[in-house]
């Protein structure tokens, strides 16, 4: 018998705003309740996005089966690879993804890179639903001359090599200089001024990894300016973290009064959250210390800054023309108000001698596969509240879904949005009916490509041998940074 698997719906039944009337969905789920279907959903990623999708899909569905495709042979996204190792707390999450994960009804199939070992058409022939949650692993690049020289990097990069990314194992950040300049003022910015400036024996207890913790002991780097384009008004990044900076030990904050003239007037039209934020940064700038505390910045050896209303122009180069030497900043006004404010260049500029750039001015999604739609203006998958736009059966949660802004519990509203949507899509019979194989039809392709996946307990088996190489040094782990010596441990 033909399988009747094979039928979409027409586009048109594809809602693009809102879900279908609520009699067409009582008349499917009768239907679907009677052929005791197995629904076989399939997530790209294995984040924050990818996880509380599936934690939705099989919380509110008791037959759903969801696999979590994952390129790197380890899970967690940036809960891993991007969260800073003197913030375990936040990492407590895995704990949840893990319970996920452990459901008889998930499964991980890591070292599998979507758009390569298999197609996203592959996945939709294969399941009744597919959702992208691969997030955005890219970087915005600073587009000015000198971009290329030596001592300028990502902040994606330096932050991939302290937290073990294998594919950023090697990048050697040379920390011989004095003063590094991070481009940015989000949270990422303040992350990585914080590592380049923590005393390295608060670092020694965290699973950063042994050979960054080894580079940070030896660096010179004494200052560190955080420039933005803007003003203290506009800054991304939050309070914890701003508090973290202004107490971090053996440290002391440069920040201008000047920037902060006539902002105690303004400071009544700001929203509560950022109000506190600007109130904190207004302290720090414009008080007199306590004795205390006064004593603890006159003692301080390392020096962060704020700088406010500079735009990079060019990384200047050292005299053989290698290396950065500097920055020119351009000075800049703001001009429109509220959330239109833009930075516009006065024509003055600033040189700012460093020898590390680090560029946090954002991440960026790309498109992994030719059949998804993908907005390069917006840097996303084009979705209405998480169903890719005219692709029926396709998904998205997370940074793909809605950009590279938000933290885990953001991340984690939007995709129970998304696993809902897709929830009611399947019971008002807009996904594909009729059984779909999917693992079993996958794993035949991959075996056939030559591609070996790491399940979930594969994972285990590394995690315990992380937490077993950690033991001796007190930390929680040591992360496995070669993938090559992984897939050894695993026997393949
Ligand atoms: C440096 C940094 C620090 C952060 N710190 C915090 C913090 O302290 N607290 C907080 O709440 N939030 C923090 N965040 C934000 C938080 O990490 C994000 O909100 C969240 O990780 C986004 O989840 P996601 O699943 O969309 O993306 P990701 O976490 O990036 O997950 C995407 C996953 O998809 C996989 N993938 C990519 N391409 C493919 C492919 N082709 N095939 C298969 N798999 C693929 C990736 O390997 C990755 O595992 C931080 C972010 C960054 C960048």
């Amino acid at each position: 018998m033909a399988p009747r698997c094979w039928r979409w719906w027409p586009w048109a039944a594809w809602p693009r705003t809102r879900p279908p009337p609520s009699e067409s969905t009582q008349s499917f789920r009768q239907q679907f309740s009677t052929q005791e279907q197995t629904p076989q959903i399939c997530v790209v990623g294995s984040g924050p996005a990818g996880f509380y999708t599936a934690q939705h899909l099989l919380k509110h569905h008791s037959r759903a089966h969801v696999d979590i495709y994952e390129k790197q042979l380890v899970p967690f996204g940036l809960v891993r690879f991007g969260v800073a190792p003197d913030h375990p707390e936040v990492k407590n999450v895995i704990n949840t993804f893990t319970r996920t994960a452990h459901s008889d009804r998930c499964a991980f199939h890591g070292n599998v890179v979507v758009g390569r070992d298999v197609t996203v058409q592959e996945l939709r022939d294969a399941y009744h639903a597919v959702v992208l949650s691969y997030g955005a692993e890219d970087h915005r690049g600073l587009e000015i001359p000198g971009e290329e020289l030596l001592g300028v990097l990502s902040a994606r990069a330096f932050v991939g090599w302290y937290n073990g990314l294998p594919e950023n194992r090697k990048l050697a950040p040379d920390l011989s200089c004095d003063t590094a300049v991070v481009l940015g003022q989000g949270n990422v910015a303040l992350d990585v001024a914080r590592i380049l400036l923590t005393p390295p024996e608060y670092l020694e207890k965290t699973d950063i990894t042994e050979a960054a913790l080894g580079a940070l002991r030896q660096s010179q780097v004494k200052t560190v300016w955080i420039v933005g384009r803007r003003g203290p008004l506009q800054v991304a990044f939050t309070i914890k973290e701003l508090r973290e900076m202004i107490q971090l030990p053996g440290t002391r904050p440069i920040l201008d009064p000047a920037d902060f003239l006539g902002l105690q007037d303004r400071i009544k039209e700001v929203p509560r959250p950022r109000k506190r934020l600007v109130e904190l940064l207004l302290r720090a700038a414009t008080e007199k210390p306590g004795v205390a505390e006064a004593a603890r910045r006159a003692s301080a050896s390392r020096a962060w800054g704020l700088r406010f209303f500079r735009s990079p122009q060019q990384v200047l180069p050292s005299p053989d023309g290698r290396r950065a030497a500097g920055i020119r900043l351009a000075v800049t006004r703001l001009e429109g108000v509220g959330e239109a404010t833009r930075a516009v260049p006065t024509g003055a500029v600033e040189d700012l001698p460093c020898g590390l750039v680090l560029s946090s001015i954002g991440y960026k999604s790309c498109p992994i596969d030719p059949s998804v739609p993908f907005d390069p203006k917006l840097g996303v998958i084009p979705n209405m509240e998480g169903r890719v736009v005219d692709v029926p059966g396709l998904y998205c949660s997370g940074w793909v879904k809605r950009g590279p802004t938000g933290v885990i519990t953001t991340t984690m509203t939007d995709s129970f949005v998304t696993g809902q949507i897709l929830l009611q899509d399947l019971k008002a019979g807009l996904l594909p009916s009729g059984p779909r194989p999917g693992y079993a039809a996958i794993k035949a392709l991959l075996g056939r490509r030559g591609v070996w996946p790491v399940s979930f307990s594969d994972w285990e088996k590394l995690d315990a041998e992380e937490v077993s190489r950690g033991q001796g040094a007190g930390k929680p782990r040591e992360k496995l940074l070669d993938p090559q010596e992984m897939l050894r441990l695993l026997g393949r």
